[in-house]
């Protein structure tokens, strides 16, 4: 609750709005005073006394215009009692008790009633019938009712005027409070707009996600808070919100007073009446935090799943993303595509031998020897058990035959190796082309093992 009240002050420099009226009641009555002396009017009275006590008003009026927003309260209260003062006098200098300078006690009072407290436009009211009874004891009564009857007639009327605005505008002002603090109690961050993008409100909601105080924020542009990444996106839709057409929830950082980047998602619509955009902006920092939290688990979880946990290698299923891919672009380019499957040899009897333990040594570091030896462009994947495969895009087959002796040649730990090769055939599928690198390494098995065969066309 503090904090509305507070805002609220700090955004409506005091005295402003009642200093405007007041000016204006000074200015208009001057202009009263002209007017009844312009137009016809009876004789007798004071007009040059008239005149300078319209002059005066108007300098008055015109001085407490411009200085409106550092008058203080206090002062109106004395300005408008001056001015019922003034008024008397116009009174006085016109020899009127009856005339137009009512018109000026009436707005008063509606001035009083409308920003003062009920006590306040009541002592006003006092004052104002006090000045209007010394004014109707000055001045000779001519005919009609008489000062006592016209004193109670205006007394009765400015009465019923100052309870019925008082009432008015306290109502207005409760429910503006209400409002006020819905305002600033919304975990939302709410903010009021010009055309130019100046905030010209912001709740306290900024204050607690952002850090800015309300009057930090007032005529600053939420440009200028806004990543510089992310300036173009926010102001194209800024120009559509604007246009009065419909926008979407616009996501965008945005700097807190500590210096951080925040994520806020913000929905805006345009008030063309008033020339204000009302926007609603939603701290989504934790929430994109999450997301990206998430987006890394799954990225790193799909890599898992591409690969071999023993070797580090891809795996089967990562073949079955890259060979398609491989294919086309070989008949893309028409180059020529081979797959090679490397199987240790005796390895049964090797993990009977010495283990299983260091069976899986022998497999990680057959692993690390042939992706070593291999070209930038190759892979080389375990397809399964102590079977490899290498994928060998743009390579006719005489090179293929070269890499695949070069790392049957750097297999470490003393082992040996045989391996199939093929050369891809346009319009061939995966599974195919798999097979007949395994007919072939089935044939250098069956032929005694430690050798490469090339597979048939
Ligand atoms: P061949 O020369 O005909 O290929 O004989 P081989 O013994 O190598 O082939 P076989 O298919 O009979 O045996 C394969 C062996 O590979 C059996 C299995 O224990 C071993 N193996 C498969 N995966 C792993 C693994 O992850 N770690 C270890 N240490 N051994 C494995
Ligand atoms: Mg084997
Ligand atoms: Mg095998």
């Amino acid at each position: 609750m503090a904090v509305g009240s507070e805002a609220r002050e700090e955004i409506r420099p005091p005295g402003r709005s009642e200093a405007r009226a007041t000016a204006v009641l000074l200015l208009a009555g001057a202009g009263l005073v002209a007017l009844s002396l312009i137009l016809p009017h009876p004789p007798g009275g004071d007009l040059t006394a008239l005149c300078a006590t319209a002059a005066g008003m108007t300098v008055v009026g015109g001085a407490v215009w411009f200085l409106s927003a550092r008058v203080p309260v206090a002062l109106v209260h004395l300005l408008l009692a001056a001015t019922a003062l003034v008024t008397g006098l116009l009174f006085v200098e016109s020899g009127l008790a009856v005339g137009q300078y009512g018109t000026i006690f009436t707005w008063g009072t509606l001035i009083s009633a409308y920003f003062f407290s009920r006590r306040a436009a009541a002592a006003h009211l006092a004052w104002l019938l006090l000045v209007y009874a010394g004014s109707l004891e000055l001045v000779e009564s001519t005919g009609g009712y008489s000062p006592v009857t016209r004193w109670i007639f205006s007394a009765v009327s400015l009465t019923v005027v100052m309870l019925f605005v008082n009432s008015l505008a306290s109502r207005r002002a409760r429910a503006d409070t209400r409002a006020r603090h819905f305002f600033d109690l919304s975990q939302d961050m709410l903010c009021t707009m010009d055309m130019m993008g100046r905030c010209i409100e912001v709740n306290g909601a900024w204050e607690r996600a952002l850090g800015y105080r309300p009057v930090e924020m007032r005529g600053r542009r939420l440009l200028e808070l806004t990543h510089p990444d992310d300036h173009a996106h926010a102001t194209e839709q800024a120009l559509k919100v604007f246009g009065g057409g419909d926008v979407e929830d616009l996501e965008t950082r945005v700097r807190a007073k500590d210096g951080n980047w925040h994520w806020l998602r913000t929905s805006s619509v345009f008030e063309p009446d008033e020339e204000l955009v009302y926007a609603r902006s939603t701290d989504i920092t934790s929430q994109k935090e999450l997301e990206a939290e998430r987006e890394a688990l799954i990225a790193e979880n799909e890599k898992l799943a591409r690969s071999d946990a023993l070797t580090g290698l891809p795996n089967r299923r990562a073949l079955d993303d890259q060979l398609p891919r491989e294919m086309a672009r070989a008949l893309r380019a028409g180059t020529e595509l081979c797959l090679a499957i490397i199987d240790i040899d005796h390895f049964k009897t090797y993990n009977d031998t010495f283990g299983h333990l260091a069976g899986d040594t022998v497999l990680r570091d057959c692993a690390a020897a042939w992706d070593g030896a291999l070209r930038g462009e190759d892979t080389i994947l375990r397809f399964g058990g102590e079977e490899f495969l290498v994928v060998l895009p743009d390579c006719p087959p005489g090179d293929a035959v070269e890499i695949v002796e070069r790392l049957r040649a750097a297999t470490p730990e003393g082992q040996t190796c045989s391996a199939g090769l093929a050369v891809w055939t346009p319009g061939e599928t995966v599974d195919d082309l798999v097979a007949r690198a395994d007919k072939a390494l089935y044939a250098a098995k069956e032929s005694g093992r430690d050798r490469l065969v090339s597979a048939a066309a």
